[in-house]
């Protein structure tokens, strides 16, 4: 009969990699109230959508509440493109990058011969 037993990893297996370099989602914490008085934190993205309810571990539902004056996003708005782009870039970044795109394309109509 074969051999099926996966080698080379496991459960609980050990990672060399490391968390240098890596840059993680800026988080915050939410909590959760529910009707029995316990509180649920977590950790969400801070562009995540956050539930408003959370199930609680004692099978209540958990209300949203704020904390370190976090606002959730509202629901009704929705992110625009503009909202992700200046979530990647900074607008001196773009201003930045505008000027590259105009300079080449001021060049190639310059060879193509077309005045600017
Ligand atoms: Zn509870």
């Amino acid at each position: 009969m074969a051999d099926r037993r996966l080698t080379g990893t496991g459960i609980g297996a050990h990672s060399f990699e490391t968390e240098e370099g890596i840059d993680f989602a800026a988080r915050v914490n939410v909590a959760y109230d529910c009707p029995q008085g316990h509180a649920s934190v977590l950790p969400f993205a801070v562009e995540a959508e956050v539930p408003n309810i959370w199930p609680c571990h004692c099978g209540n539902l958990g209300v949203l509440r704020t904390l370190d004056g976090f606002k959730p996003p509202d629901p009704k708005r929705k992110r625009t493109h503009w909202d992700m782009v200046l979530e990647r870039r900074t607008v001196e970044d773009l201003e930045e990058l505008l000027q590259e795109r105009l300079t080449l394309l001021r060049e190639r109509r310059l060879r193509a011969g077309v005045l600017v």
